[in-house]
């Protein structure tokens, strides 16, 4: 509760800008999520076929350049005038067909004993018989060899090596092409291995043969060893951790040349590169989908909260007590339809507790059958009438009038006529008294009259003036006429106080007072206390 009240969600503003915030946040979460856990294992995988796919396409053009020079060896071996020892013959040959292929750098005939029986390049005497592609050129078997240290370079190599047989059908030597690795270069990708996906060609242990680029820069260092390590000889995708500690998604193929491979690897954060900004697009997308939004979504709260301030607001005045307060239609202006109806069922249910609270504060102050004030407002509204008037320093004083005989009226006529003939006296002496007069029901068929700013003479004229209008206008009933007379005792305000706890009992016993004088000299007549 507390913290719902410290992130301001006990209000419709601050629960906005919380769903604001889960907005844009969320689907970044949710897609950073689903991209860690499905889609980067997949992208990877797809990334190892195409990787692995690459390689193939490699392997297919080395192969068939390697062995389109094989067949061109093979050709030269099967001229007759080879055949037949014609040494001529194959030096021109060979020296026709270097000239023809520049980037050619040999091609050797090797004697029936292993020896180098011929090299334009000058390297005659080598013994090479020990070599794998002459013992299957011995056995009448052209081949693609790889050689790791040349004997006349040093460096690793390519063979392709074709028998020579005598028109006997004897082994006669063989002719072969060491391709240097160079000549694989414009084949293979030329970038370095570990920072993009070129290929490259591997000895089985790892070391880079080609591209001699790579080669040179790696110098001898075993790369994409776990590569190696985790692949089977068929070959196949992985994801390992290079020697620089980086994530990488590599394939290897083997050449199915002595154990050479083919690698292509690429860092998987490169390959993630392009997805990882997915994320990135979802929180824009839903940024701006919030900037689009918010401002439909604060008129909406603005619509909700103006209403609800109206609406505390009369609230707060209905809980003061403050009835007067009224609901303008004004405020009606722009309120969504379901406000409207709250709003206009609060004015309603305010207007209905006010009117029976004006009700019920009528009844409590009332007279409910002559209409005057009761005897409850009389001590209540009368003291405050005499303390302010005291305050003013005005002179004031009291009438207290009770119905002669009425008790006959009642036994002759019965109460229901007394009742009317009581409020036709409470109606008569209303009339003759002024509007800041006091007139209230103080008994049975006693009425008191307070009058401010009148003195007892003042009193006694007011008196007269009640006594005189019952007298003139009796009281008519069911064609019946009822003479009521009444006697009234009269007494001015005074400040030492004789009689009760304040300045209003002491008037009201003195007036009594007086009343019974009247009363005690005859009824029908005015005393007045001296
Ligand atoms: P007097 O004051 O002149 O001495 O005689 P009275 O007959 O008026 O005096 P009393 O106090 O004995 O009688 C008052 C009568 O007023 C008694 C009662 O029946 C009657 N009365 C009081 N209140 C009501 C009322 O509300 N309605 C009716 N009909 N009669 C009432
Ligand atoms: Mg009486
Ligand atoms: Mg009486």
């Amino acid at each position: 509760m507390r913290s719902t009240r410290l992130f301001g969600l006990d209000s419709l503003r601050g629960s906005l800008r919380l769903f604001t915030f889960l907005l844009v946040l969320l689907p970044v979460a949710l897609a950073g999520t689903f991209f860690s856990l499905f889609d980067r294992e997949r992208i990877l995988r797809v990334e190892q076929t195409q990787l692995l796919a690459a390689l193939r396409q490699d392997r297919t053009v080395i192969r068939s350049w390697l062995e389109t020079r094989l067949e061109n060896i093979t050709f030269l071996a099967d001229q007759e005038p080879v055949r037949r020892g014609d040494r001529d013959f194959l030096a021109r040959s060979i020296r026709g067909y270097l000239q023809a292929h520049s980037h050619i750098y040999t091609v050797v005939y090797v004697n029936t004993d292993g020896v180098v029986a011929f090299d334009p390049k000058g390297n005659r005497g080598l013994y090479l018989g020990d070599r794998d592609y002459i013992a299957a050129a011995k056995a009448g078997r052209a081949s693609i060899a790889t050689v790791d240290a040349s004997r006349a370079t040093g460096g690793p190599l390519c063979v392709v090596c074709a028998p020579v047989i005598d028109l006997a059908g004897h082994y006669a030597g063989a002719i072969f092409m060491p391709v240097e690795l160079v000549s694989l270069d414009h084949i293979l990708g030329q970038t370095a291995l570990g920072k993009g996906t070129g290929a490259v060609l591997t000895d089985s242990q790892g070391r880079i043969l080609a591209p001699t680029g790579a080669a040179a820069a790696a110098n001898g260092a075993v790369v994409a060893e776990a590569l190696q390590r985790k692949l089977p000889p068929s070959g196949r995708g992985a994801i390992f951790r290079n020697r620089d500690g980086l994530e990488m998604v590599g394939a290897a193929l083997p050449l199915q040349i002595d154990g050479w491979r083919l690698v292509r690897e690429i860092p998987t954060a490169t390959v993630l590169a392009g997805y990882r900004r997915q994320p990135l697009f979802v929180a824009l997308g839903g940024l701006a989908t919030v900037l689009l939004i918010t401002p439909l979504v604060l008129q909406f709260c603005r619509r909700l909260e103006r209403p609800m301030g109206v609406l505390s607001r009369y609230a707060r005045e209905l809980q003061a007590k403050r009835y007067d307060m009224a609901c303008s239609s004004k405020e009606l202006h722009g309120m969504p339809v379901e406000m409207r109806e709250l709003f206009e069922t609060f004015c309603t249910m305010a207007s209905e507790v006010r009117r029976h609270i004006e009700e019920s504060e009528r009844l409590s102050i009332q007279d409910p059958l002559t209409g005057l004030y009761n005897r409850r407002f009389l001590f209540d509204g009368g003291a405050k009438l005499l303390e302010a008037a005291q305050r003013a320093k005005r002179a004031c004083c009291c009438l207290m009038l009770d119905v002669d005989h009425f008790k006959e009226v009642n036994d002759s006529h019965g109460h229901q006529v007394g009742d009317q003939a009581l409020a036709h006296i409470a109606w008569s002496i209303a009339g003759c008294a002024r509007k800041s007069d006091l007139v209230a029901r103080y008994g049975g068929e006693e009425f008191v009259v307070l009058l401010t700013g009148a003195d007892r003479d003042q009193g006694r004229a007011l008196a007269e003036r009640i006594r005189r209008a019952l007298a003139d206008r009796p009281c008519r009933i069911q064609g019946r006429v009822l003479p009521v007379t009444v006697s009234i005792g009269v007494a001015e305000a005074r400040q030492e106080v004789h009689f009760g706890a304040g300045m209003l009992d002491d008037l009201l016993v003195r007036a009594d007072r007086a009343m019974y004088q009247a009363k005690a000299a005859g009824r029908d007549q005015v005393a007045v206390e001296t």
